[in-house]
């Protein structure tokens, strides 16, 4: 192939965006608006850069990050593995998996779906029960219920590890003390139940990749000294979510961690040791772009503001759960002004940003935020009256 002179490039990579609008534009014309686009192309894509990077861990996605069913078709054609929070979620995947065919299955992993929410109703360890899945725990009054209502599960220990650093932090609502961790399990095997594996959690968007290798080393030593103590082996190690995604051009990248990782894994486990990762973000929240329409205009204090069909309660959602913020573009060029979007609520809590750079709007006119994928549609309300935003799908 030709090399491209830097100004070429320059030129495709900005043709290649002006494609990419005209699709989004088409599809709001074509749709309504708020639509939320996801690309297919692109999940599979994430999910190809992992399976290469990390190439002996199995892909089990965290479906809560966005739990459309057709995310799920699409991640289970590639090979992946689910990670489920709870029944409903379980349901979404089995009843979108069961008859499709299952040609990548890896015999190593004897089941597709893991339950790693450590805390489960008695009325889901009953429904559980009889898939005989794997299932997360971290204390022993879960034991005592999964011995009641699920006895046949395979059991994973959480164990609570460093969070420091990540953006959203897990480690104080789940996982046992490490100092309490290989207790645990021997109390689990003498109530006669299996214990299969151990996982961790370094807390989402982790951009401090100590994290990982801190918490792989407390895993090994935990697992150590459980087969020392009953003899029995330790099979399955879940190294849990975390995996960074590009927000912003500062955040370290993916390449970076699994290198360091594949090396701490390498030297401290056997070949035997089934790694199992439960990406979330990293799969899904640069595949998706919300468009949304400008519904109304005003200035404030000589501030343009602009109110748009969609905000807060909805797909973006994930500034306050997720801690994150989805800059609003829009699709016109010219000159900017500081400016304020709000959603469509009655609500002044309703604010997307006060300080967007766009340039003048007008009624109608469209603006898109990228890379929201990740636990924005997932937690989108009814709030108001308003639903959550249509989910359109291109490249399926
Ligand atoms: C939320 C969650 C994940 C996914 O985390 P990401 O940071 O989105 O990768 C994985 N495992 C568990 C147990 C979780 O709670």
């Amino acid at each position: 192939m030709k090399e491209l002179s830097r100004d070429e490039d320059r030129t495709r990579v900005s043709k290649r965006g002006n494609n990419r609008k005209k699709i989004l534009m088409d599809l709001a014309e074509k749709e309504g608006t708020p639509i939320f686009v996801v690309d297919h192309e692109k999940i599979r894509k994430n999910y190809l850069e992992f399976k290469e990077r990390l190439p002996n861990v199995q892909i089990y996605y965290a479906v809560k990050a966005n739990s459309n069913p057709e995310i799920v078709r699409t991640l289970f054609k590639m090979g992946c593995s689910f990670d489920v929070a709870s029944m409903p979620e379980f349901m979404i995947v089995h009843e979108n998996i069961k008859d499709m065919p299952d040609k990548e299955r890896q015999d190593w992993i004897w089941d597709k779906i893991i339950y790693a929410n450590t805390i489960k109703p008695i009325e889901t360890l009953i429904a559980l029960d009889k898939y005989n899945p794997l299932v997360t725990f971290d204390n022993n009054e879960e034991l005592k219920k999964i011995k009641k209502y699920a006895p046949h599960a395979g059991l994973v220990l959480r164990v609570q590890v460093p969070n420091t650093g990540s953006v959203v932090e897990l480690s104080s609502k789940f996982g046992a003390n490490p100092g309490e961790a290989a207790d645990l399990i021997v109390i689990a095997f003498d109530m006669g139940l299996i214990v299969e594996g151990l996982s961790f959690h370094v807390g989402s968007q982790c951009t401090n990749f100590e994290n990982y290798i801190q918490a792989l080393q407390l895993s090994v030593n935990i697992i150590r000294e459980v087969e020392t103590r009953t003899g029995r082996k330790i099979e399955i190690l879940d190294i849990g979510g975390g995996f960074p995604v590009k927000y912003h051009p500062q955040v370290k990248s993916f390449k970076t961690l699994a290198v360091k990782l594949n090396k701490e894994i390498n030297r401290l486990f056997n070949n035997d040791m089934q790694i199992l990762a439960e990406p979330g973000r990293f799969l899904i929240a640069n595949a998706c772009t919300l468009v949304a329409k400008v519904i109304g205009k005003s200035y404030r204090d000589g501030k343009p503001c602009y109110y748009i069909n969609d905000g807060v309660y909805h797909t973006y959602s994930g500034q306050v759960f997720d801690h994150c913020t989805y800059p609003v573009l829009s699709f016109k060029g010219g000159e900017t002004e500081i400016s304020a979007v709000f959603g469509p609520t009655c609500d002044a809590f309703d604010t997307i940003t006060l300080s967007a750079e766009l340039p003048m709007l007008e009624i109608n006119d469209l603006v898109y935020s990228e890379n929201i994928g990740a636990y924005s549609h997932a937690s989108s309300t009814y709030f108001n009256g308003f639903p959550p935003a249509k989910v359109v799908h291109i490249n399926e």
